[in-house]
């Protein structure tokens, strides 16, 4: 695996809009300068909300909007193996810990206030307590957070947005890399995914910059170098709300329908 490698990575959890089409091409221009390769990776593991059929119409209205991927599509819920190993490399490295704490119990006993849309820091009721599983069923039937130290500062240069730095336990605290339905959350997901296929550069919504810092902290227990970060700015309509947030109204079916072109409409829009 060598050279550029880029991934586009939709959740098919509905249609595909503008916003979607923007950061794609933009991940798809970075890695057509590189002459590299970009890969489509389906994150289809909210098995509740990800239906089949989205993944059908949300490749028709990528390869609508200008993008192409690798023939080779990858398909997250069919990595569970995969994930499984990588929790047990965290287990076994002693930086994770199973929690029995509740969305509700998190938000209620959270140290400090949180901003709307940023999780709540954990308040580390679980932390320190040690527990017994009968099976690896029963240790991965649970709850397991990644033990982040305090004040630890997770530094990078990202290719879009220029220095970042974020402070454990500050802008982020201990964060799920398991879920107690069986399947690993997105940030294990993802660095896992983004390990295994080689990716050289992850490009991205800005939305997911904190993301990012908590899943450097996953690349250096894991003991796999970090790619490249390039956060893209949002899409917003003209009164400065994130399309993503306005449902379906500028979906890429709807703008086909209406004979108006992906470059058309972003011409139209302002990001921030
Ligand atoms: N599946 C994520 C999303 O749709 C993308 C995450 C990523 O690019 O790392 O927001």
């Amino acid at each position: 695996m060598t050279g550029y490698r880029g991934r586009i990575a939709p959740t098919p959890t509905g249609l595909m809009h503008l916003g979607h089409a923007r950061t794609f091409l933009e991940a798809q221009r970075r890695a057509r300068e590189a002459d590299g390769k970009l890969f489509l990776r389906i994150e289809d593991l909210d098995q509740a909300r990800c239906k089949s059929e989205f993944v059908d119409a949300l490749k028709e209205d990528l390869a609508w909007a200008g993008l192409s991927w690798e023939p080779e599509v990858w398909v997250q819920s069919q990595r569970l193996a995969s994930f499984r190993e990588a929790w047990r490399r965290l287990r076994e490295a002693g930086v994770i810990f199973p929690c029995s704490c509740s969305r509700k119990d998190v938000a209620e006993a959270a140290r400090a206030p949180h901003e709307e849309g940023q999780e709540p820091l954990y308040p580390g009721t679980c932390r320190e307590v040690e527990r017994e599983f009968e099976s690896e069923r029963d240790a991965l039937s649970i709850n397991w957070r990644f033990r982040v130290p305090e004040a630890e500062v997770v530094a990078f240069e990202d290719g879009r947005l220029g220095p970042q730095r974020f402070v454990g336990q500050r802008d982020f605290g201990d964060f799920l890399v398991w879920r107690k339905d069986g399947f690993p959350s997105y940030e294990l997901a993802v660095v896992s995914d983004d390990i295994a296929q080689g990716i050289t550069e992850v490009v991205r919504g800005r939305d997911l910059l904190t993301s990012t810092a908590r899943q450097l902290l996953l690349y250096r227990a894991l003991g796999a170098a970090s790619p490249a970060f390039f956060h893209c700015p949002l899409v917003v309509d003209t009164e400065g709300k994130r399309l993503a947030k306005r449902a379906g109204s500028m979906g890429l079916r709807e703008l086909r329908a209406r004979g108006v072109t992906v470059a058309d409409a972003l011409t139209k829009l302002s990001t921030s």
